[in-house]
């Protein structure tokens, strides 16, 4: 059997998660290391044309399981086809991203091969051959170091953390069949009912504008929108915002939020409690915005702004309209 590092190629619409890119590059790496191959694994409905393009990235071997019956996700099929996937490809390392899916889907795969797993891994490295990845633990306040004693070793990566590395990869595409009736799952997701508003996911932007309690009401938001839409970046919110129903769950950062890595976060009105510090602690540039000079968001802030958030935010906005414009 040929061995390989393996990798799930989430995606949505069509289009792949940015972790998938990471997850490859990343794979790759191993791979020439190691001196074994990549291999891709692409599962959904339309999924064929876009799959060529993980070639660029380091894929060697392409699967590709393209049926409408995959439009959704379903964990029992998805589960099945990764794992038949990953003993044909012999993969000593498997990696997903730390998206829901890829959260749900690494244990299930986890328990059915008796691998070991380590989610939401912000690190890795070889050592004599093996893999050892790291992950945040206690609320960020500790990193635990991972070795796996079973293989293969799986592995979800947290999204913006690893780099995007073009390097082209043999690319050869395999079509498979699904091979299984998908009316005899014990469930079928019928319908995905999506946020009536598109929005960008704060998982995948590059700057995150996020705002807490000290903005005072929803309407206040408009401010963070203008400064997020100038940037290019998306609102985040903390617990208690979205606990008072001014921003839904989906821009929640933190513990029982998602958990976010951009270049820059800037945060307006946020205390900086241990729950939204684990979400966002390793963001590369923290900017906070906060009348409280003793506000614990000091603390990981790269830059502070002791100050009124409403007079702080429109003034920031107008100088940076002037280096944008
Ligand atoms: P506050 O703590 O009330 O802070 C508001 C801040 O705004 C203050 O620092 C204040 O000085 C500042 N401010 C007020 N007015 C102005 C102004 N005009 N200009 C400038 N600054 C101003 N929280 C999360 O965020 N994410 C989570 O995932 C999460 N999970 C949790 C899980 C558990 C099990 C528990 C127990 C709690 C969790 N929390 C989470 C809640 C968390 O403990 C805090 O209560 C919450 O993060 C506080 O939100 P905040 O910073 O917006 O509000």
């Amino acid at each position: 059997m040929e061995r390989s590092i393996f990798v799930f190629a989430e995606q949505k619409d069509e289009e792949f998660k940015k972790v998938v890119y990471e997850a490859i590059s990343l794979a790759k790496g191993f791979g020439d290391k190691l001196s074994i191959e990549v291999t891709v694994s692409a599962i959904g409905n339309n999924i064929s044309n876009i799959a060529q393009k993980l070639k660029d990235y380091g894929a060697d071997r392409i699967n590709i399981v393209d049926d409408p019956s995959l439009t959704n996700y379903s964990p029992e099929l998805y589960t099945d086809i990764l794992v038949e996937q990953i003993k044909e490809a012999g993969a000593k390392i498997v990696i997903l991203g730390s998206t829901s899916i890829g959260l749900d889907l690494a244990p299930r795969i986890g328990a059915k091969l008796e691998a070991s797993v380590a989610t939401d891994c912000i690190n890795t490295e070889l050592g004599d051959g093996e893999i050892i990845a790291f992950r945040s633990v206690y609320v960020g306040k500790a990193i635990a170091k991972i070795k796996f004693k079973k293989e293969p070793a799986i592995l979800t990566l947290r999204t913006n953390v690893f780099p995007i590395i073009k390097k082209e990869g043999k690319g050869e595409t395999v079509k498979k069949e699904l091979g299984k009736d998908p009316f005899q799952t014990k469930t079928v997701i019928k319908e995905v009912i999506k946020s009536s508003k598109v929005k960008k996911d704060i998982e995948e932007v590059d700057i995150i504008v996020s705002g807490g309690r000290g903005m005072k009401g929803p309407e206040n938001f408009s401010i963070l929108e203008e400064l997020a839409a100038l940037l290019g970046g998306a609102i985040g919110a903390s617990r208690s915002v979205v606990d008072a129903g001014w921003r839904g769950h989906e821009d929640q950062v933190g513990q029982t939020g998602k958990t976010v890595s951009p270049t820059l976060y800037i945060a307006c009105g946020i205390s900086g409690s241990i729950q939204h510090l684990a979400g966002m602690s390793s963001s590369k540039y923290i900017v906070a915005i906060n009348k409280d000079p003793d506000a614990p968001i000091f603390k990981v802030a790269d830059y502070g702004i002791i100050g009124n958030l409403f007079e702080v935010i429109p003034k920031l906005t107008e100088e940076i309209k002037k280096i944008v414009a």
